[in-house]
């Protein structure tokens, strides 16, 4: 697990790491210096005149108290009428983060800098391993901070093969006081992540740091250091790596994302068309229903809540990073004014059963989850928290809660629209798609639209109704929801309950309760055996409780299809040819991982994001996010094994694997 940095304030009320005996920075001038020698040294402010990239991508070692992040992104602001980048994208690797008081505390000194730091501060993750993504100023500004060592950090990056630093911070605490992170091994890391160009600046003068960055490809010279410092040393990377970053197989090839349509209506295109507005590429939508989220997304009340099992599982690190991008960027919504009905509430995980209740105590004794994701409670305490009884100990997600779904989908539309002019059709049920040489022709059986350069299948459990995406293992598993009248008991509930199914805090006097698990139909009728179904099982968990005694009528309900991969995982990417897969990497049935052909990729252009199963709510956000980022070559913020486990090449890649293709 990771843990957060031990901090003292010295005299001066300079923040010192007590396991490293060193400031963060100087008092006297830590942001010019900042500016000195990472940001002019770098010659950014020239650099960003003339970039040939939309966005600029910084890289640092050791994020501290992120005042070279914070310098950084106002250098950004003033260079705004110079400059020919959009969006700054900053990469920081911290191995002790520090805590968010003693942030908060030291960033105080420094009030030129401070509404950066207020929003730097607001949203500041917990102490979790891996890629924490914010998004600052409608995505001008993006920060990847990646909790762990950046030896141990580095390795699980998702990267291009083009590269994707421009400029590198080599900052860390002084070499003699932290010897083990300037190795050569991170220098040559630091190359791999590189693109042609790039650059370096170190404050560090020290002769085996410039002979093992120039080992590595960079080279070296001296500059002027900063006040009294003499020297300090800069660099940039004449050649890029050649050597093999990503898979082949499991590549997203860039595209320009001129013209963008997206078939879909629900949490999925919403997330997609905002993630797209950020970068400035307009959407336009269809939708088969006469408005949105009619899908699955329609439910009166969705839990939004991580997923977590006792390791750091693909699924469990998809869920928990996806958890805490969604939750930012929901209250980031609400915090601009785009209402939608919600509560954070926290979820209460009931240890409804033995073998939950020994599920959850190896969750905890394993220590996988910091404490603000996570914590155990007795069933006292459930009690209090929920403000009913319950029987039942459990887990407790604090910062989780309900949100209104289509409320939310709808929030997540008006605030695309703002940034960009995105259009949707409704009533328009796709039924074809054409790849012409014009580009990707729609068509509604009587009408065609087009051509655009993209197009992204958002359509849930319909997803594969198209002859291109026929091919796609999806099933869909039907669920319905109860709602039941609240009681006056029963309307004390403050806390989301989840058993095997959920229960939720009452809204307009009814609460959710469901939900039904079947795969045998995709019929979205809404039946009278569901509500039994669902009523009987709240009543199998709460049946001594009084609250659940006095609940009244179920009056309404709602049904829906989840859309679902074997593999318990979403899909993220270009829709792939089965044969061309085949054919293009048959070696891997040889066990052999070289000799591939190419692909012919004749669906290019043509991409799936669904599957995203029961939950949704959660996930949409922060793998909308990916998507585009690895469409538009920027840096990603899921890790490489996420990014394989999403792809929709990876079933045909198993069976070639396992030799059953
Ligand atoms: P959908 O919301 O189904 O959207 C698909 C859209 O595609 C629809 O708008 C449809 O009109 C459109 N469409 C389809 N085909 C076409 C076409 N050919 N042309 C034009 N438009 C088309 N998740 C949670 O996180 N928390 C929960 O508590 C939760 N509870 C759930 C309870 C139930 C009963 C169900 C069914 C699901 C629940 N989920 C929950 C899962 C969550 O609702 C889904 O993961 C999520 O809504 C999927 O969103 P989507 O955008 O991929 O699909
Ligand atoms: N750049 C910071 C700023 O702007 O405030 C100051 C950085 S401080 C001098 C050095 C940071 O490097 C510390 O926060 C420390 O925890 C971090 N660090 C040290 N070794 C590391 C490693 N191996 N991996 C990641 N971070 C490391």
């Amino acid at each position: 697990m990771i843990q957060n940095a031990k901090i003292h304030f010295n005299e001066q009320g300079t923040p010192v790491a007590d396991e490293f005996d060193d400031v963060y920075f100087s008092n006297d001038d830590g942001l010019q210096e900042s500016n000195y020698v990472f940001f002019k040294q770098n010659r950014i402010d020239i650099r960003l005149q003339n970039h040939d990239q939309a966005h600029f991508t910084i890289a640092e070692t050791g994020f501290g108290t992120g005042l070279n992040f914070l310098n950084a992104w106002q250098q950004f602001d003033t260079l705004e009428p110079q400059r020919n980048v959009n969006r700054l994208h900053f990469i920081s690797f911290e191995k002790f983060p520090v805590a968010r008081d003693d942030l908060v505390k030291a960033l105080a000194a420094w009030p030129t800098v401070s509404n950066y730091a207020k929003k730097l501060c607001a949203s500041y993750p917990i102490a979790l391993q891996g890629c924490h993504r914010l998004v600052f100023d409608d995505g001008a500004v993006v920060l990847d901070l990646w909790f762990g060592d950046v030896a141990q950090s580095i390795p699980q990056m998702s990267v291009s093969q083009r590269g994707i630093v421009d400029a590198w911070f080599l900052d860390g605490f002084a070499p003699s006081k932290n010897p083990q992170m300037w190795q050569p091994s991170l220098f040559d890391a630091m190359v791999k992540l590189s693109r042609r160009d790039a650059t370096v600046a170190t404050f560090t003068a020290a002769g085996f740091v410039r002979r093992g960055l120039q080992e590595a490809g960079f080279m070296m010279a001296k500059s002027k250091g900063y006040g009294k410092k003499r020297e300090m040393l800069i660099g940039y990377l004449p050649e890029p790596s050649d050597k093999q970053q990503e898979k082949p197989y499991f590549s997203h090839v860039p595209r320009t994302l001129e013209k963008v349509a997206i078939i879909g209506g629900g949490i999925a295109s919403a997330s997609l068309v905002l993630a797209l507005a950020q970068r400035g590429k307009h959407a336009h939508l269809f939708c088969e229903d006469e408005q949105l989220a009619m899908g699955a997304s329609h439910n009166r009340q969705g839990a939004v809540y991580p997923h977590l099992q006792a390791d750091y599982t693909i699924q469990s690190e998809m869920y928990a990073h996806s958890f805490l991008f969604a939750k930012r960027l929901y209250q980031s919504l609400l915090d601009e004014g785009f209402a939608y009905s919600h509560q954070w509430c926290g979820v209460l995980l009931q240890a409804i059963s033995h073998t939950v209740k020994e599920r959850q105590a190896n969750i905890i004794e394993k220590g996988t989850w910091p404490l603000p994701l996570l914590r155990a409670v007795n069933e006292v305490e459930a009690s209090e928290l929920a403000q009913i009884e319950t029987p039942y100990s459990g887990l407790y997600i604090e910062q989780a809660g309900w949100v209104s779904p289509s409320e939310l989908t709808q929030a997540l539309y008006k605030k695309s629209h703002q940034l960009t002019n995105t259009s949707i059709q409704f009533n328009t049920k796709i039924t074809s798609l054409e790849n012409t040489s014009q580009g990707w022709m729609l068509s509604n059986g009587t009408t065609c639209i087009g051509p655009f350069s993209d197009v992204f299948i958002c359509a849930g459990e319909h997803s594969d109704g198209f002859e291109q995406t026929a091919s796609l293992p999806l099933h869909g598993v039907r669920g319905q929801v109860s709602h039941i009248q609240a009681s006056s008991e029963s309307q004390k509930l403050a806390t989301v309950l989840c058993h095997k199914g959920y229960f939720t805090p009452a809204h307009d006097n009814l609460h959710c309760m469901g939900a039904t698990f079947d795969k045998n139909t995709k019929s979205r009728e809404v039946t009278n055996d569901d509500n039994t179904t669902n009523r009987q099982q709240l009543n199998s968990f709460y049946r001594k409780q009084s609250w659940n005694q006095s609940l009244g009528e179920i009056v309404d309900a709602k049904a829906a299809v989840r859309c679902c991969f074997s593999d318990h995982l979403p899909m993220v990417g270009e829709m792939i040819c089965e044969k061309d897969v085949d054919t293009a990497f048959a070696n891997l049935r040889k066990g052999k991982q070289f000799g591939f052909g190419e692909l012919t990729r004749p669906h290019q252009g043509l991409h799936v994001f669904t599957g995203l199963g029961a939950r949704g709510l959660c996930s949409a956000p922060l793998l909308a996010e990916h998507f585009v980022s690895c469409l538009l070559d920027e840096p990603r913020p899921l890790s490489e094994r996420l990014n394989e486990a999403l792809h929709p090449a990876r079933f045909a890649i198993r069976g070639l694997l396992r030799k059953e293709r």
